[in-house]
């Protein structure tokens, strides 16, 4: 290759920056020429960014609404300064910019749908469920790979407890991320079981158990659809497939094998084995060795049947595990009083417990930080599916040392 042919080249390929680049930064609008930077170059522009980053949002607002006032333009900046009023309360201010910004016949498809999706989230915020429906369908209409869009829709249907559309919904978005997702799985398996609780509801027991098996078939990890699924079978007298579902869930999801316990225990009554449940709980508990609750259930059916002292020495065993729970100390309380609050008993008791301090696990959801004192599926504050975990409130002590040293 020649010197010039190489020189030829490196010309081409610098004009063909050069053109990128002001095409980048002019744009051709009703016929003139607009230098789409000569906004950017505003102080007020820069400065209402800069409270955005510190999140002084009224310093924002009044920066970036000087920054458009000379310039018709401004599209996106407009789009923002809606979202500001909607993050402040002010919907109302939020809706007309929005819909002040949808009758520019300059849009295109791509901004139309944009700006749709503030409004939808507008009409959302202020409980507008028919027309945030509306605007978010048109978003999708408009951009099919619109996730965002996709996923308000979704949380909007669930607000309304209409599952079906909900879950028809999330399987668009999984066919959009592609390869299968765990997220995807986990929240269409809980919209399942919530159709099937719906139906249950309905009196379609068989229905019902279609759709819980559909749950755990989709997610393996849909607790609730266990427990449902065997409540649903029983209702239609299927005792031994009840106990079976139940006891998957013992074995798939140890962790919440718990869940199930009182339905088992009755279960295994009903079936003339109720050394089962003893069978299980042990299982449990050589495969977990940190297990308090199968400890807990365990002496709780032992002392039904007046084997309190097997009850104690479990008792006191769960306790090393979990020293402040309030449901293991009613339990020992429970059985002290029947072992006629035997002396030594009580001493060993006390003498364990001397630090502990008792209270119920809240739980915690670790999305928003809501808090529960029974354990949520669906976190009624931020919408998330299965988010909730038992808050521990393990060093006892130190948070006693710290109350302390805090007193005056
Ligand atoms: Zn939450």
């Amino acid at each position: 290759m020649t010197q010039y042919a190489l020189l030829g080249i490196l010309m081409t390929l610098l004009a063909g920056v050069l053109i990128g680049k002001t095409w980048e930064r002019y744009k051709l609008r009703d016929g003139r020429w607009v230098d789409r930077r000569r906004l950017r170059e505003t102080p007020h522009y820069m400065l209402g960014l800069n409270f955005l980053v510190d999140n002084q949002v009224d310093q924002a607002i009044d920066e970036l609404t000087k920054a458009t006032s000379g310039d018709t333009d401004a599209l996106e900046i407009r789009m923002i300064l809606g979202n500001l009023y909607r993050q402040k309360g002010q919907v109302g201010r939020a809706i007309s910019i929005h819909q002040g910004l949808l009758q520019n016949p300059q849009l295109t498809t791509l901004e139309h749908a944009y700006v749709l999706l503030c409004l939808g989230l507008d009409f959302r915020h202020s409980g507008f469920v028919d027309r945030a429906l509306e605007a978010f369908e048109e978003v999708v209409r408009l951009d099919p790979q619109n996730r965002y869009a996709l996923v308000n829709l979704q949380k909007l249907h669930e607000d309304q407890q209409q599952w079906a559309e909900a879950a028809s919904v999330r399987e668009q978005i999984a066919v959009i991320d592609g390869t299968p997702h765990p997220q995807n799985r986990q929240i269409l398996g809980f919209l399942r079981n919530e159709i099937g609780r719906a139906d249950a509801a309905a009196g379609d027991t068989r229905s019902a158990v279609a759709h819980f098996r559909a749950a755990i078939d989709v997610d393996r990890h849909t607790t609730p659809a266990y427990l449902n699924l065997g409540d649903a079978l029983l209702q239609r007298d299927e005792v031994a497939a009840a106990i079976e579902a139940w006891e998957r869930l013992t074995t798939v999801l140890p962790d919440r094998a718990y869940l199930a316990f009182d339905r088992l225990q009755r279960a295994y009554a009903r079936q003339n084995a109720p050394g089962r449940f003893v069978d299980l709980c042990q299982s449990l508990i050589a495969q977990q060795p940190h297990e308090w609750r199968a400890r807990q259930a365990l002496a709780k059916y032992l002392s039904s049947v007046e084997r309190h002292s097997e009850a104690f020495a479990l008792l006191l065993d769960a306790l090393a595990h979990h020293p402040h729970g309030l449901a293991i100390h009613q339990e020992v309380w429970r059985t002290l009083s029947a072992l006629g609050l035997d002396r030594t008993l009580v001493d060993r008791y006390v003498e364990l417990t001397r630090d502990a301090v008792f209270y119920l696990d809240p739980h915690v959801c670790v999305r928003c930080r809501y808090r529960s004192t029974e354990l949520l599926w669906l976190c009624p504050q931020c919408h998330e599916w299965n988010t909730f975990v038992e808050e521990r409130m393990a060093p006892a002590l130190a948070y006693a040392v710290e109350t302390m040293a805090s007193e005056p």
